[in-house]
């Protein structure tokens, strides 16, 4: 068997032009213009990239970018401050802190001083526990990603057996969350899990949020399964840096029905869903009705 390939870098196109048309509705019919603040502390080279075309794509569907850039050794006391003004800033509907922070600085108390509904990340304590109790909430943009090529793909997720390899707080637990909240009967397996590999054979859909290079081969993968890698991890090639994933792809098409390549899968869908939660919150905020098809 050789497996379809999901294309991510289509289909966040696609949803990037969804919420273009959605955002210049909202400018034309309400005079809102759904806005985007970055905030980014120091100057980490991956983060910098990120900022940068988040900041381009945030422009390319209409909205107002607005960056932050601090320097490395600003203290937490500024940082809140900054954000309690973004906090009640009517221009400004989502707010988006650049992880990592520097290590004098508390993530966990600077991420839950946004409001929760201007949490674009959905990283808020809020946000996570409404996530988790099936309510209303801002979903994590690379879970959300995910669940949309799913539903792109497979149409109706229930009853289908999904396994998601990690356990991590911004996408292992909250992509388990949402395949839960779509009727998949979920398995979350992580470092501690006896026989990974015979866990994973038994998932119809089975998604790899590991960090580690190419670990999850066709020997995981039940025939025709469909296939998410979430990974993106970059190795040394013959002394050039090549970006792979967590599934080995070549092993893993030649038994999966469907698969997401890296790059080109997940990575596109996490800036999209970044804007189309920016647009959800704008709406809520003026108590429109959401954009169909971009939310959990
Ligand atoms: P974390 O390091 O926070 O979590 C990794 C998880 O994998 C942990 O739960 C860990 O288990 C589990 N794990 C590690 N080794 C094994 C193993 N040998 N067998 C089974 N499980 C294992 O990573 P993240 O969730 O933040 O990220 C995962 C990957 O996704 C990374 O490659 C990252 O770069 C990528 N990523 C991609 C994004 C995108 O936009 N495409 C966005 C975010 C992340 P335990 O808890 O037991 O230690």
């Amino acid at each position: 068997m050789t497996a379809e390939i999901i294309d991510g870098k289509a289909f966040a196109a696609k949803v990037r032009g969804q919420v273009a048309a959605h955002v210049a509705q909202l400018v034309e019919e309400h005079g809102i213009k759904p806005g985007l603040a970055v905030v980014l502390v120091g100057s980490d080279p991956a983060s910098e990239v990120y900022v940068k075309s988040k900041g381009k794509m945030t422009e390319e569907v209409g909205m107002t970018s607005v960056e932050h850039r601090l320097p490395a050794e600003t203290a937490e006391a500024d940082l809140l401050v900054l954000i309690a003004a973004l906090n009640v800033d009517p221009r400004i509907h989502g707010i988006l802190v650049q992880l990592p922070l520097p290590p004098h600085l508390n993530s966990e108390l600077v991420i839950n001083s946004i409001d929760p509904a201007k949490d674009v990340d959905g990283f808020h304590i809020s946000n996570v526990g409404l996530l988790g109790t099936g309510q209303k909430s801002m979903v994590p943009c690379t879970p959300l990603g995910c669940l949309m090529m799913l539903r792109e793909h497979l149409g109706s997720l229930s009853g289908l057996n999904a396994v998601v390899v990690g356990r991590s707080n911004i996408v292992g637990k909250p992509m388990a969350q949402l395949l839960l909240g779509d009727s998949c009967t979920v398995t979350i397996a992580h470092s501690r899990t006896k026989d990974l590999a015979a866990v994973c054979r038994g998932a119809d859909i089975l998604v790899a949020a590991v960090g580690r290079p190419e670990m999850i081969t066709g020997d995981y993968v039940k025939p025709g399964a469909t296939v998410i890698d979430v990974g993106i991890n970059r190795i040394d090639v013959g002394g050039k840096t090549k970006l792979v994933g967590d599934v080995a792809f070549e092993s893993c098409a030649a038994v999966a029905g469907a698969i997401t390549p890296v790059p080109g899968g997940v990575g596109p869908m996490t800036i999209a869903c970044l804007l189309a939660n920016t647009l959800t919150a704008a709406c809520r905020a003026n108590g429109l009705p959401e954009p169909k098809g971009l939310t959990a």
